[in-house]
């Protein structure tokens, strides 16, 4: 049985943990591939609500095998913490699987991003702080320690010796902070690695078991296709790739397995970090939207900071829907807009006069100005909603616009955070 991936077309924050959440039911393994614990899936079912940050979304069905891949950031004091959670509010312990090749993020990661946000003071990217970055620049400068490294102390403490050299000189000369020693870091990390162990195998040879007995596979990106390394708004991106097409790698699944790709949006934007956002909204109307967005509210799941917002841009999401290599779209959050007189909609971009339906590179993209169409509102509540038939003109056409300029099929519509407030087409 082929792979579905959901990922994310924007800026992330788009609603992909609720759809995953959505789609689990009927899947065997719920897969993360990248990232860490520097951004939040809220999900809402029947135990709650709940800010996943590095547990998979399929953590809430006891019969989905929850998969961590090795291109995630395993920060493990968090997992467990998260899994604890989860313990505490009486949710069946779920099944999780973590790759004996994932890379382990290490305290001097965090110390690091906090250190070089500081340094960077008014230029700063506006970090997670959660160590991300430093993180996935040891992996590439082979300085990573690997979760099978745990479990073999002489090398463990190699490769943190390794580690720590060039931290110490940053840490005392450029950060003016204290240094840090082997013997300070190994007991937590020992400790840790014990608690870690009943879940630690060969996630590879598990799906493609999986994928040989015709199981269901569910990939779930973090963050969205504008915040790719690559193909982003590169100096703002995240530090691994939320694509689809990476999620072969950091999953392990072979890429042509990977046939279905679910590229999430909201019906407006948001937005969490830094970086050029073009129909961003500022004063009354965008207050106007960030309190109605979301499930509470446009505040990130993670840091709690206000997301910023602003109307749709068609010229980023069928550029997202394209790198992401989208086959359909979930549009998420298509309720929030129930308040509106008329909705714009970002359709080009003005780039030095002249109009534009390409996605530039981020140096143009800080000059561009939307080009906006209004199309009139429904000003009603569709929340309860679940056939497409039966919601308001208004809002039919408003769906099919958009399908129409971002050229991808909009096949679900979520009009609620909860988990049956779903409309498919
Ligand atoms: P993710 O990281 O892509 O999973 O997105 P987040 O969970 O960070 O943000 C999405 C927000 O939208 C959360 O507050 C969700 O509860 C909420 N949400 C998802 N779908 C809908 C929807 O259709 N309507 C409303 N009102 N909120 C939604």
């Amino acid at each position: 049985m082929p792979a579905t991936a959901v990922v994310g077309a924007n800026w992330g924050d788009e609603g992909k943990g609720k759809i995953t959440d959505y789609l689990a039911a009927h899947t065997d393994f719920v897969v993360r591939f990248q990232g860490g614990n520097n951004a939040g899936h809220t999900i809402i079912n029947e135990f709650g609500k709940f800010a996943l940050h590095l547990l998979p979304s399929g953590v809430f069905y006891p019969a989905v095998i929850n998969v961590i891949g090795p291109g995630v950031a395993l920060h493990i004091r968090a997992l467990l913490n998260e899994l604890q959670a989860l313990r505490e509010r009486n949710i069946p312990a779920p099944q999780l699987k973590i790759s004996n090749r994932a890379q382990v993020l290490l305290p001097y990661h965090q110390l690091l991003d906090g250190y070089e946000e500081e340094r960077l003071g008014d230029r700063q990217f506006g970090s997670t702080k959660k160590g991300i970055a430093p993180f996935y620049a040891d992996k590439y400068l082979k300085l990573g320690v690997q979760v099978a490294d745990l479990y073999d102390p002489a090398r463990l403490r190699d490769c943190l010796e390794q580690a720590l050299v060039a931290k110490n000189v940053l840490f005392h000369h450029l950060y003016h902070k204290p240094t840090l020693s082997v013997a300070e870091l190994v007991d937590q990390i020992e400790t840790d690695a014990a608690a870690l162990a009943p879940y630690v195998c060969d996630t590879l040879s598990l799906l493609h078991q999986g994928l040989a007995a015709d199981k269901q596979i569910l990939v779930e990106g973090q963050l969205g296709a504008l915040r790719d390394p690559d193909h982003g708004i590169y100096p703002y991106p995240t530090s691994s790739s939320p694509l689809a097409g990476f999620a072969s790698v950091g999953a392990g699944i072979p890429p042509h397995q990977i046939t279905r790709i679910i590229a999430v949006t909201k019906a407006y934007s948001s937005c969490v970090g830094a970086g050029p956002f073009v129909t961003e909204l500022f004063g009354g109307a965008a207050e106007a939207l960030r309190q109605r967005g979301g499930d509470a509210g446009e505040y990130g799941a993670t840091t709690g900071r206000p997301r910023r917002v602003g109307w749709f841009d068609a010229v980023a999401t069928r550029y997202g829907c394209q790198v992401q290599g989208a086959t359909e779209v979930a549009l998420t959050n298509l309720d929030v807009l129930g308040y509106l007189d008329g909705i714009p909609i970002a359709t080009a971009y003005q780039i030095a006069g002249t109009p534009s339906t390409v996605f530039p590179t981020t140096n143009v993209l800080e000059r561009a100005r939307p080009v906006l169409r209004t199309l009139p509102g429904w000003r009603c509540d569709i929340s309860g909603v679940r056939d497409f038939r039966a919601l308001p003109p208004n809002a039919q056409r408003y769906v099919a616009t958009l399908e129409e300029l971002i050229e991808t099929p909009i096949k679900w519509i979520s009009v609620g955070p909860q988990r049956d407030a779903m409309i498919m087409r």
